[in-house]
């Protein structure tokens, strides 16, 4: 039997991220894009958009697709709660109180947060867990380089990386920021010890594996129960 394709709410669509998850979803017969929410609620690439103060007023969708800023995100989890919908969520930057605030409405509705919607992330969060519990006396740090319009610094990808290796060693990494020129997102974790350096390096050349990864996460969290989901279980198993 075919599935009927997942209703999709592009939050965040004309954005970077947006209009590349907008792109992929036009191309995969397993969506439908119902509609976009921006800050401008003009139309997006052909898509019927509204405005974050109409976002009421947006079609029935199954999961929201957030890829916005962090002062955007209040009004998506809530409609996602008002609707009984999934949040796929990538904003990063987002407070303490947002981050419970999800946790709560884990309760009622399937969620998704990802720093960091790449595959290769997601091996490297398991790869420097596994050095961090091995080599825990090392000096350990995270340079992480981005676009030079990246509003958060470190990025959330860096700080999910450390929270793994603090939670594998028992102390936090040191971050370094840089901003710089078009760079999609590279993370380096390196940890030093006496005569001897390990460099786990993840290097993204092209932010549609980011908006693949969460086409595909959306796709999969369709349907599923409430809860708190990882992009690591629900893509790599
Ligand atoms: P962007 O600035 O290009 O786009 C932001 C989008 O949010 C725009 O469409 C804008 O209209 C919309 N927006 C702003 N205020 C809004 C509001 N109040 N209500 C509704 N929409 C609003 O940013 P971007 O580069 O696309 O990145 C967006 C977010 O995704 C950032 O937090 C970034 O760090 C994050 N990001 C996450 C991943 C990941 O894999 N998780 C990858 C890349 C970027």
């Amino acid at each position: 039997m075919t599935r009927a394709p997942v209703r999709l709410l592009i939050h965040g669509a004309s954005g970077r991220m947006g209009r590349a998850v907008l792109r992929l979803a036009a191309a995969d017969a397993r969506v439908a894009v119902t509609g976009a929410v921006n800050r401008s609620g003009n139309k997006v690439d052909g898509v019927r958009a509204w405005p974050a103060s109409r976002i009421a007023a947006a079609l029935p969708f199954d999961v929201l697709v957030d890829f916005s800023l962090p002062d955007a995100l209040d009004a998506a989890l809530e409609l996602c709660l008002q609707r009984g919908a999934a949040l796929v969520c990538g904003t990063t930057g987002l407070s303490s109180s947002q981050r419970e605030a999800m946790v709560a409405a884990a309760e009622s509705i399937p969620i998704l947060y990802a720093a960091n919607f790449s595959i290769g992330v997601a091996l490297l969060h398991e790869l420097v867990s596994r050095a961090a519990t091995a080599v825990p006396d090392w000096d350990c740090h995270i340079v992480e380089t981005h676009h030079a319009q990246k509003r958060d610094a470190p990025s959330g990808t860096a700080l999910s990386l450390g929270e793994a290796i603090a939670g594998a060693r028992g102390s936090p990494p040191q971050y370094l920021s840089l901003r710089a020129g078009d760079v999609v997102g590279e993370h380096l974790v390196q940890f030093t010890g006496h005569g001897e350096r390990l460099e786990l390096i993840h290097r993204a050349t092209d932010r549609e594996i980011f908006a693949r990864g969460a086409l595909e996460a959306a796709v999969r969290l369709a349907g599923r129960g409430p809860g708190i989901y990882s992009l690591g279980k629900l893509l790599l198993g």
